[in-house]
This record gives C-alpha cells, structure tokens and sequence, in this order.
C-alpha cells in the first residue's frame, strides 16, 4: 500500500504490532516517550544519520541490507567503546512514493539484527522527506571502563580485527556491475555482503574493554589510515603500519588487483582497530579465539614526532596521505 494512503499513524501503528517486547522496555513504542530499566551505573549513547545519495544507493542496496546497515554501524560504535547494546530509536524521513512494503522490508533487516544482539526497537520518529533518510540511536551500556580514542602509548602494539577493504572493493563492484553487468562469482558475493551486511564485533570489543586490554579503540569506519590518525590525535603518538600484515580476504585478494583497491584507506569495514601493551600478545591470541574474530597485530604506536608511517613489504617507508572518508572535504563519496 502506498504511504499517501496508509498515513503516518497508520505507518507507526504497523511498527509498533511488528515490534517485539524488549526485555526490560516499560514503556514502548505508542506513547510520549519510552521507559526503559538502565542495565548499567552510566550509559553509553550513539546516533548515525544515513542519506539516501550520500550514504546508500537505493538503485543497489535492497531496503532489507539497509535496515541491517543501519543498525550494523551504530552497534559498530558501541563496540568500539567496548560497549553492550540495550535499546535503540529509529528515525525515519520517508518519500511519500514509497510503499509500507518497502518499509517492512527494511524493519525486517533492522530487526534481524536487533534480535540477534537483544537490542530492542522503543521509539522514534516518522516525516515525509525528499530522499530516504535513517537517524538512528542506540542506547547501551559498559559492564567496564569504556575505551576511549586516547589511552595508546608510543610502544603499544596496534591491531585490526577481521580484515580490511572488503566492503571498499565492493562498493566498487557494485558500481562497476551497474555499467556492464558482469557475472557474479564467489569472492565478488563475499565482497558485497561485507559492504552491504556489516558485522558489529561486539563480542570483541566488549571482551577487550572487560580485560583491560585495548588501550585505545575505534572502529574502522572511514578508512585504516583516517581512523588511526584519530587515535593518533586524541592518544599524541604516531604509528607505524606494516603493510605486509594487513589482514586481507580471500575474497579480496581474488579481485582487488584488477579493480586497484586499497586496504590502507577503504572505508565501512567496521572492524576494530586498537592499540594494546606488547605484554598482552598471548591475552589477545586468546581473545580472538573466544570471540571467535580474527585479530592481526599490524603495527606499532610510536612517538607523535614521527607521524603515521606505512612500511611497504621490503621495509621502505611509503609516503602517505591520509585519503578517507569526509563528508564536507568530498574525498570520496560513499555511493
Ligand atoms: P510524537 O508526536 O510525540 O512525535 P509520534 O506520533 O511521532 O509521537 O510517535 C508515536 C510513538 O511511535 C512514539 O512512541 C514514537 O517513539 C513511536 N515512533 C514514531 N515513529 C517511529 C519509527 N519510525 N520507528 C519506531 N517507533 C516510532
Ligand atoms: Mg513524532
């Protein structure tokens, strides 16, 4: 049914039946306001805010990968804060031509998501718009001290979970396929769903923050390079990258020759990238089997006078420019 038909009431009505009871929600989606039971002593709160034609393309992306998205990168904030999930508000300006099919099928793929971390849907707010517009909120809390960009020290090691540039190199597929149609194969599957289906490393992120064990951490949303220079700046030190240590996929290493794509500096990977005492090698090892993510130590924190450096695999220092993602200095867009 079209939305002109169905009404803003009509459209809250059909979230709120869909909706399922959150554990601890008191009061949910239907009245002023929410009441939600606070799980820690403080907590820890985040928003994003998509738009269509800067963030997602709609001509690619289905709205069912949109709703997992949306969520995915908010839930990918509160892991970096080695965070747990509680509640979320989700926000939407809608075109007045889309169907309330359309919007099922995204609230499927949010809450698939939200189910699966125990996140529960208790509010948000509904508006025609021009283009598709997603705010979203999530409300958690940490059983430990968060982790912050600063706390590194010149002498830490610097690690990355996962690996990098798998949804960058899809993006590229992406656009690339809408010219000329190519075949899919397996490792461009792979790629794409990392682009489109990030996965937030909480289990990771929760388990450092609870051993004391990153001493600074932020996720890789905006490319390796721009994100470390973060912690860089909040933490005053500089880096050292080997580039021979990135973790890349297979998928990745199928495909990204031809398309020249580049691990340093792809964005929305979502992964965690922290820094750690060398002493905790082995504890990290451990870390990553029990929250079953790989974990690649890539480099090394050293004193802010130097800078980010990366070592090419010979061991020669490659002279970089931080190339990322920024909204307002256009490197790149993200569709
Ligand atoms: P108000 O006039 O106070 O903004 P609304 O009529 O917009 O109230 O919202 C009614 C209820 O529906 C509230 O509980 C609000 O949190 C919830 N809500 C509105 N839009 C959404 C949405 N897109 N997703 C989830 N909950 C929503
Ligand atoms: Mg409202």
């Amino acid at each position: 049914m079209k939305l002109s038909r169905l009404g803003e009431f009509g459209l809250i009505e059909n979230i709120r039946c869909r909706t399922p009871a959150g554990r601890d929600v008191r009061i949910g989606i239907g009245d002023d306001a929410a009441s939600v039971k606070n799980r820690g002593d403080s907590s820890l709160i985040t928003a994003d805010l998509l738009i269509e034609g800067s963030h997602f393309d709609l001509r690619w992306t289905s709205l069912r990968d949109l709703g997992h998205k949306a969520l995915a990168v908010n839930l990918s904030d509160i892991a970096a804060m080695g965070g747990i999930p509680d509640y979320v508000i989700l926000s939407l300006g809608i075109p007045a031509h889309f169907d309330s099919e359309d919007i099922d099928a995204f609230y499927r793929g949010f809450e698939e998501l939200a189910a699966e971390y125990s996140v529960a849907l208790v509010g948000g707010d509904t508006n025609a718009a021009e283009k598709l517009i997603i705010s979203v909120c999530v409300i958690g809390h940490s059983s430990a001290k968060p982790v912050e960009r600063r706390g590194a020290k010149a002498g830490d090691d610097i690690y990355v979970t996962g690996t990098l540039g798998d949804a960058a190199l899809g993006l590229k597929l992406l656009r690339r396929v809408r010219r000329n149609s190519t075949r899919k194969g397996q490792p461009a599957v792979t790629l794409l769903a990392r682009h489109h289906r990030p996965t937030p490393r909480l289990a990771a992120g929760a388990q450092l923050a609870k051993k004391k064990l990153a001493t600074a951490m932020i996720d890789v949303s905006d490319g390796l390079l721009q994100d470390l220079g973060h912690i860089c700046r909040a933490s005053a030190i500089g880096a050292i990258i080997e580039a021979a240590r990135l973790p890349l996929s297979p998928a990745y290493r199928a495909l990204a020759g031809k398309e020249g794509c580049d691990a340093l500096s792809g964005g929305e990977d979502y992964e965690l990238l922290f820094c750690a005492r060398r002493q905790n090698r082995t504890q990290i090892e451990k870390l990553s089997i029990r929250a079953q993510v790989a974990i690649t130590r890539i480099g090394a924190c050293v004193p802010a006078d130097r800078g980010i450096v990366v070592l090419d695999p010979s061991g020669k220092a490659v002279p970089m420019r931080i190339q990322g993602h920024d909204h307002f200095k256009k490197a790149r867009s993200s569709v």
